[in-house]
């Protein structure tokens, strides 16, 4: 199962697959936790802020994804 690895969100995919989740987990980043994209992104590229001091940056969503297994672990 996936879940979402910001603090305070207890937001987790439905999904059949590991893949479908995966993908939810992407919508749900860009939909909830990136910020409103307002210049060129590269496709299949999100902005995440992660902690209390970080920056926006712009990362490709599997990156994205990276952070939630890395916490997870
Ligand atoms: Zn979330």
């Amino acid at each position: 199962m996936v879940r979402c690895g910001y603090d305070g969100c207890g937001w987790c995919a439905i999904a059949p697959t590991e893949r479908a989740a995966r993908e939810q987990y992407a919508d749900h980043l860009v939909a909830e936790h990136a910020r409103e994209v307002d210049a060129d992104l590269p496709a299949g590229t999100v902005q995440v802020r992660h902690g209390d001091d970080a920056e926006w940056r712009t990362v490709p969503v599997e990156e994205a994804l990276g952070y939630h297994d890395k916490r997870s672990e």
